[in-house]
């Protein structure tokens, strides 16, 4: 699949409902590691204090630093006890590029202040910026422009407090730094699209994992989960639920006389039809073949089977273009103590009973 059909330049989903899913999902799952990166980044430019006190004579330049290296480590701070609300606000992105702006500016400010500063050093400073910016997850377009500022304002700064500099250092420091820089944008431009790419495929696999892929209910797997889960419920809140089992009767000649693919035809059309007609609450979900099961939530037995009759009657009677069809129903309750195979090898025996008994019946107990 080409990633060029969802994805756009800046390599995010064009989408942009799918890019704000993607993107808080991403960034919560890296909440953990962001939080430690901007802590052990606000204390390493803390100690930075300690070559400004060695380095500089002039203490109203020192002051000038010690304050803004405190501003700053303030706000790091800031940002690490409001990240998850951020997130949730979805104005992460927005907050940690102000936060990336305000370091590259603070960092040329301290470059310019400093006393005959080393273009050695300070590009090195440059590039480990750089490298730092691309660490923190971010939307790409604004990680781009974060270095891309700091990249022109190196070489304005530079220009600035280094007048007597030798050209052929400085064009080579700015272009080696002008290739750190293309390179990291190309890379994490890849691994952006890659990620959403994979994100794509991981929840195509998920949902896959639990449904049918024909009828797109739930699969027996899924089903057997949701069984345990509402088995919990109903034992830790004392409330009722009821199963309805069901199955096509003499499928197997609808298929023989209209062929397989009308077959498959009928079984997701009546799929739709009762998942229109039972509630969001209730689970539903294909058994196999052509049986059908229903958890209904807080419903005694005499509602379920009010709404198995609904149920029976309208597939009787919907138009499904292979002559009326009928199913058997197996009907019971959930009765406190039991487990999951024990409710489901009743329910079994009850549809059992109703085809025995001459199939379109409901039998419940
Ligand atoms: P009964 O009334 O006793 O339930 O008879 P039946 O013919 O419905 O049951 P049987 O178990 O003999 O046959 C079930 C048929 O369902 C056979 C199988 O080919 C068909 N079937 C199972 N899964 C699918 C499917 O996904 N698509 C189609 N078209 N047919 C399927
Ligand atoms: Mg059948
Ligand atoms: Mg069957």
């Amino acid at each position: 699949m080409s990633t060029k059909h969802y994805l756009n330049r800046r390599a995010e989903f064009k989408d942009k409902k799918k890019e704000e899913q993607y993107f808080q999902e991403e960034i919560s799952r890296s909440l953990g590691f962001i939080r430690q990166l901007l802590l052990a980044v606000g204390i390493l430019y803390l100690l930075f204090v300690i070559p400004d006190y060695l380095l500089i004579n002039n203490p109203l330049t020192f002051g000038v630093l010690i304050g803004n290296r405190v501003l700053f480590f303030v706000f790091i701070l800031i940002i690490y006890y409001r990240l998850s609300q951020l997130i949730r606000e979805n104005k992460y992105a927005r907050w940690i590029t102000a936060y990336e702006v305000l370091f590259a500016v603070s960092f040329l400010l301290i470059y310019y202040l400093y006393e005959s500063p080393s273009l050695t050093i300070q590009s090195w400073g440059a590039i480990i910026i750089m490298l730092g910016v691309y660490l923190v997850p971010n939307r790409w377009i604004n990680i781009a422009g974060v270095s891309f500022l700091l990249f022109l304002g190196f070489f304005a700064v530079s220009f600035m407090v280094l007048p007597n500099i030798e050209f052929r250092e400085l064009s080579a420091s700015l272009f080696y730094l002008l290739l750190i820089l293309i390179f990291s944008l190309i890379s994490s431009w890849r691994t952006n699209c890659d990620k959403r790419t994979q994100y794509i495929y991981m929840k195509r696999i998920k949902f896959y994992s639990d449904r049918d892929a024909l009828t797109g209910l739930y699969n027996r797997f899924r089903f057997e989960q949701e069984l345990l889960e509402v088995i919990c419920q109903a034992v830790r809140y004392q409330t009722p639920f009821s199963l309805i089992f069901y199955d096509i009767d003499d499928f197997k000649r609808i298929n023989d006389r209209n062929g397989h693919l009308m077959g498959d035809n009928v079984l997701v059309k009546q799929a739709q039809l009762v998942a229109r007609n039972i509630r969001d609450c209730d689970i539903y979900a294909r058994w196999g073949g052509e049986e059908f099961i229903i958890i209904l939530t807080n419903t005694e037995l005499n509602g379920a089977l009010e709404i198995t009759r609904r149920i029976k009657e309208l597939i009787a009677e919907y138009p499904f273009g292979v002559g009326s069809i009928t199913c058997s129903f197996g009907v019971t309750y959930y009765r406190g103590g039991e487990d999951k195979d024990a409710i489901l090898y009743r329910v079994d025996r009850l549809l059992y009973e109703a085809k025995r008994g001459g199939k379109n019946k409901i039998v419940s107990g």
